[in-house]
């Protein structure tokens, strides 16, 4: 297989406005398979606008995305842009976003959380759909939830019931956006050791996080974005270790 196959995303030059706020300003980066690279940055910094351009939640003023080789068209006229309706779904289909706030479907059971969207986007069976989705709730430590409502089970497990739900569309690239930062002190880490499994699958992750250690641990790539510009990139241990930027060395002192 050459390298070209082996990028699961590549997003280039991602620029997004709102209005005359410019939160990216020409973001450029590059998944391959089995990789995890963690986000890191100021509140403000255009982390989670960049993750939502990523999966065309918010629509990039300019820019490419490519997955796995097939590039978005972003066909702007003026100020409108056309999307393809079944290239945005084939993109999202491939692609699992884990949102700070779970946005779990309050009306559905657990189970039901978890096989809607193969049901409904994929086409399974619901027989399909509820062995997929037991599996991926015993998976993520939940099977004994299935039949649970999410207001009644605790924060760390409405996540881990999201991870499982992003997991069961089987997606080449997960999203993380945060989510852990809802959570209670103690519930941090039950939805880490989900991502850390993941990770250690060689699942293809962009992770955004205020978790340093963890993002020391699992990542092979961090990115430091600041004002909407990736002001440092590298191994964690560089950035971490001995960052070039000042602005880097600043931030990691006011969190770590
Ligand atoms: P981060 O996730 O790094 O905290 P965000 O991507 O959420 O940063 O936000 C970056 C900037 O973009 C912030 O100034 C925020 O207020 C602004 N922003 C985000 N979404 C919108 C929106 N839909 N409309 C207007 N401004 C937005
Ligand atoms: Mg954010």
């Amino acid at each position: 297989m050459g390298n070209q196959e082996q990028v699961v995303l590549s997003a280039t030059g991602i620029r997004k406005s709102f209005g005359t706020l410019e939160v990216l300003s020409g973001v450029d980066l590059t998944a391959r398979t089995h990789d995890v690279i963690s986000m890191i940055g100021a509140s403000g910094s255009g982390k989670s606008t960049f993750l939502r351009c990523m999966n065309l939640l918010e629509i990039p003023s300019a820019g490419s995305i490519a997955v796995e080789g097939e590039e978005i068209t972003l066909d702007r006229r003026g100020d409108r842009t056309k999307l393809n309706a079944r290239q945005i779904n084939r993109l999202r289909s491939r692609m699992g976003m884990v949102f700070q706030n779970f946005n779990l479907w309050s009306q559905l059971t657990v189970l039901e959380n978890v096989t809607i969207a193969p049901i409904k986007v994929l086409g399974l069976s619901k027989r399909e759909a509820l062995e997929r989705g037991e599996a991926y709730l015993a998976k993520v430590g939940l099977w004994e939830k299935r039949s649970h409502y999410p207001a009644h089970i605790s924060g760390g497990q409405q996540q881990r019931v999201a991870i499982a739900r992003a997991l069961a569309m089987e997606p080449r690239l997960m999203l993380f956006d945060e989510p852990t930062s809802a959570l209670d002190p103690e519930l941090v880490g039950e939805v880490l050791g989900v991502m850390r499994t993941l990770a250690e699958e060689g699942r293809t992750m962009i992770v955004v996080t205020h978790e340093m250690a963890f993002a020391r641990e699992i990542s092979a790539e961090v990115v430091f974005l600041h004002k909407g510009v990736i002001e440092e990139r590298g191994p964690p241990a560089e950035v971490f270790g001995a960052p070039k930027s000042e602005r880097c060395r600043a931030f990691l002192q006011r969190v770590l």
